[in-house]
């Protein structure tokens, strides 16, 4: 048996204005290549660098989040690389004074966080083909690029993408990165080694080129399998990087790793030191928002919701602030059935038509209010939950309230006895064959008298009052 040990290096893009050190805006997704650059990010002779206050505060709001010591004083480095769409030659980071130290997340520990500059991109395709050149964009040159360091705390796969989500869900939480992956915003690397002995660190393999959480998850299963492969057959483990190949499923030998002095690193010559001393650091920590852990646990505690339906709560804000002010509009006591109702409708229903529509939050017609007026038309037998159904694919077409829809579309609830008596009894006397089934004790007898009860009134009676007729009828 070996003993895992993973440690994480996460790349988050921040989302500024502009640039790390210039003044060009700071977006490379939509658009034509290299119109978002200027001398400084193309590293013209006799440029000046300027920090970028607003990335530095997302990084100090991130260290905040994860109870991440932050420095009073700090100061950038340059680390010196050749990359073709690094046109410096070396990329302004940070190496001994990380914006943050010592934080914690997941009870995974936290080395640092520090911010750096990104690379442009190369383009091998054009338009989904293979190019007849390489060529570069650099509009991703200089955006600014915060780096998370782990501990090698983490024992497995699972507890990796945890993380990673966990990290994503505060980033978004924060408001100071998308942290796509697949867009690129967010990038996992995985150092990985195994050893027999706890305490006792095996030849430590870096993954690079993870793209997904899916990626991160088998990535890191293959290189575990893989070295204890190679242990096991008398081989040895060499210290390099690998790449994740998606398609093919493996990590695939990349070159041997450059340790630090590699990269010569000294403090960047163009920008003064930073002095964090007068930051109202204490007001900053203040001001953060309500974080994933805390409004899990307030969510669980407040409304008596489960935890698997909290945790599809908690995975966007948007969505935890949606619920919430549906719940208002409820005016119910905590701990009401009807937030239950409401909380499924809204991870089930309305989600589900939110991601076959490709529909986001800023373009939702449905406002909370008209949400919650659904939820307690079916609370209260106007509307069966198959009406409700339409009734909110209709709402999401229109952002119409839903009683306004009811009445335009003469849509009701059958519910009184007088009214499906008469619905009960000629089914009855169409079926003598079921009729003699409910008496043999078939119970799927009665299913199949309710879906004609449904079909018979158009699906505006409601299944379980069309059951209790008929069992009464029946045993009359
Ligand atoms: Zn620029
Ligand atoms: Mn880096």
């Amino acid at each position: 048996m070996y003993i895992p040990t993973i440690g994480l290096e996460i790349h988050m893009i921040v989302k500024t204005k502009t640039k790390m050190f210039c003044s060009c805006p700071n977006s490379f997704e939509d658009g034509n290549p290299n119109i978002n650059v200027c001398p400084v990010c193309l590293a013209h002779p006799g440029t000046i660098p300027v920090a970028n206050e607003e990335a530095i505060r997302a990084v100090v709001r991130l260290g905040l989040a994860l109870n991440g010591a932050i420095a009073t004083t700090s100061h950038f480095d340059r680390k010196s690389y050749f990359y073709p769409d690094l046109p410096k030659g070396y990329q302004i980071s940070q190496y001994d004074e990380p914006f943050v130290s010592h934080g914690m997340l997941h009870g995974i520990r936290i080395t640092r966080v520090h911010l750096e500059e990104d690379a442009g991109r190369l383009l091998h395709d054009i338009a989904g083909k293979k190019a007849d050149a390489t060529y570069v964009d650099y509009n991703r040159a200089g955006s600014p690029l915060m780096e998370l360091v782990t501990e090698p705390d983490i024992k497995n796969a699972d507890e990796a993408v945890a993380f990673a989500k966990e990290l994503q869900r505060i980033v978004r939480y924060l408001g100071i990165s998308d942290a796509d992956m697949e867009k690129g915003q967010m990038r996992v690397e995985a150092n990985i080694s195994i050893s027999k002995k706890s305490g006792e660190l095996g030849t430590k393999v870096e993954v690079k080129n993870i793209n997904s959480f899916r990626a991160v998850h088998d990535a890191i299963l293959f290189e575990l399998q893989r070295q204890e492969e190679v242990l096991e057959s008398g081989g040895t483990i060499h210290q390099e990087t690998r790449g994740w190949n998606d398609v093919k499923r493996i990590t695939e030998s990349q070159r041997s790793k450059e340790s630090a002095h590699d990269y010569r690193y000294f403090p960047e010559p163009d920008l003064a030191p930073i002095d964090l001393s007068s930051w109202d650091i204490e007001g900053m920590k203040r001001g953060l928002p309500e974080l994933p852990e805390a409004k899990r646990d307030r969510l669980v505690v407040q409304y008596g919701l489960s935890k698997d339906l909290v945790e599809l709560l908690i995975d966007q804000p948007e969505w935890a602030n949606y619920f919430e002010n549906a719940v208002s509009e409820l005016r119910t006591e905590e701990k009401d059935p009807n937030i239950v109702l409401l909380a499924n409708y809204l991870t089930s229903d309305l989600k589900g038509l939110m991601n076959v529509k490709n529909v986001g939050f800023d373009q939702l017609k449905i406002t909370p209010e008209n949400f919650a007026d659904l939820v307690r038309l079916v609370d209260d037998g106007k509307l069966s939950s198959r009406l409700a159904k339409d009734i909110l694919v209709k709402m999401f077409e229109t952002g119409e309230d839903p009683e306004v829809i009811m009445r335009e579309g003469g849509i009701r609830v059958i519910g009184g006895e007088e009214e499906l008596m008469p619905v009960i009894e000629e089914i009855l006397s169409k079926n003598p064959k079921a009729i003699e089934d409910f008496k043999k004790g078939k119970m799927n007898s009665i299913q199949f008298l309710v879906g004609q009860g449904m079909a018979r009134t158009k699906g505006q009676a409601s299944p379980d009052i069309l059951k209790v007729l008929f069992e009464k009828k029946l045993s009359e």
